[in-house]
């Protein structure tokens, strides 16, 4: 089959790898000039750990990734109020856990493909005509081609899922949070390996050094209005308003927003959809389902779903139809659960109340208890996703 895989972020080049070790031909076409660099940073474990070790890429993800050695929370005044090792995290998962720059993740994954996949960078889709038997695809840029599948890989707002199942709102959970991330040259104090964190009532401000002398900043707040879109110095505005009057060292980070090397802010919002495929155009990752960064798997789910899909494809002997129901049955609801799951965790992140905020604190103290570790976060480290095995081909 020729299939069109649309973005080349986590989802997609994880489908392009596996549909191409099955003997299929996966075109890539990413809006982007080129693989996206820098950025945040993402904590990876479970079946998705699973999938990147069939592909061969752990060892490389063991290289480019952060051993981070404590979570450590601070007052306003950088004072260490509690923090915890979370090697104990990485113990209960069994070691397979990973910190990782989410461009690092998609380079790995990417490279790991047959380097012959073909990739348009700086193009889009514009409209997509499914007659039945092909998909005729017309582009931004190139000259309309046909496909006899089209996926969207194309992460949370997601164009494929808009030009074929309809606008976002109709399947957005907007969490009420907006999140900000972004990176930096040469800041200072760099505490490497400690991931510092900072909570107010109503946010959180994070501190990660990363290699080559930079640091990355995520920060999550509670904002009800319109975020300004696809306008970086209005959000930028945004974000020093609503952090105004922040202690530690907040006023120092956003003076070096204009500085930053990227930067990224949008709601934390969750998709949910009744059906991830339509004739032969079908969804993966953040595009059919995204978890939200309060989930803290969007990347693993992602890998998940690419290969599964992949596997059904394989399995059904290229029958859409088949393939695809077989996809959203094995994952619609452990995916549900987990999206289920992630809203209750927005307290943890960016408390409402100062009820809230104690309550976020004293069990993160406790978390250097190992029992309470465990009892935790250990039952959200193990994956009610069964993979198939790599078929025989
Ligand atoms: C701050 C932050 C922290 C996070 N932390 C974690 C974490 O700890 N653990 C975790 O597992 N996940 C985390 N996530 C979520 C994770 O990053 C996503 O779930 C994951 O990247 C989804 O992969 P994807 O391939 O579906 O989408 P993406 O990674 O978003 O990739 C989509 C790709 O499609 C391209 N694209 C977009 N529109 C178009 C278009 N119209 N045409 C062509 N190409 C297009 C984009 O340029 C991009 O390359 C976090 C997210 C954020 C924002």
């Amino acid at each position: 089959m020729r299939v069109l895989i649309v973005g080349a972020g986590i989802a997609g080049p994880t489908l392009t790898y596996w549909l191409q070790r099955f003997g299929h031909e996966a075109t890539i076409v990413e809006h982007a000039p080129q693989l996206r660099a820098g950025g945040y940073v993402v904590d990876f474990w479970g079946a998705g750990y699973d999938v990147a070790e069939r592909m061969g890429i752990l060892p490389r993800l063991q290289d480019e990734g952060y051993h981070v050695r404590e979570a450590r929370e601070v007052s306003r005044s950088g004072r260490r109020i509690t923090h915890f090792d979370p090697q104990r995290v990485v113990g209960l998962s069994g070691g397979r856990y990973i910190t990782i720059g989410r461009s690092d993740l998609a380079r790995a994954i990417y490279d790991a493909a047959d380097g012959t996949v073909e990739t348009v960078f700086g193009d889009t889709v514009t409209a997509l005509h499914d007659d039945g038997g092909r998909v005729q695809v017309e582009f931004e840029h190139g000259t309309p081609r046909e496909f006899d599948l089209v996926v969207g890989a194309d992460g949370l707002h997601s164009r494929v899922r808009r030009l074929v199942f309809g606008p976002e709102a109709e399947f957005e959970r907007d969490l009420g949070i907006t999140v900000a991330a972004f990176d930096v040259a040469q800041y200072r104090p760099r505490d490497d390996l400690v991931a510092v964190m900072h909570t107010e009532v109503g946010h959180q401000v994070l501190r990660l050094a990363l290699h080559d002398d930079a640091t990355m900043f995520c920060i999550m707040f509670r904002h009800d209005g319109q975020l300004p879109q696809d306008d970086p110095a209005a959000q930028q505005d945004l974000l020093r308003r609503s952090l105004a009057g922040v202690g530690w060292e907040v006023p120092a980070i956003l003076e070096q927003l204009p500085q930053a090397r990227t930067f990224y802010m949008d709601r934390a919002s969750q998709i949910l959809m009744p059906s991830w495929s339509r004739g032969r155009v079908g969804l993966i990752g953040d595009a059919a389902a995204a978890p939200s960064l309060l989930a803290g798997q969007g990347s693993a789910l992602a890998m998940i779903e690419a290969y599964v899909l992949a596997h059904e494809l394989h399995e059904a002997h290229g029958d859409h139809r088949t393939a695809f129901s077989a996809y959203q049955q094995r994952l619609a609801a452990p995916v549900r659960g987990k999206q289920d799951a992630a809203i209750g965790m927005g307290a943890a992140f960016a408390p409402r109340n100062r009820m809230q905020l104690l309550l976020r604190d004293a069990v993160f103290g406790l978390m250097t208890v190992p029992p309470i570790a465990k009892i935790a976060i250990g039952r959200s480290l193990v994956d009610p996703i069964h993979l198939p095995p790599v078929p025989v081909s």
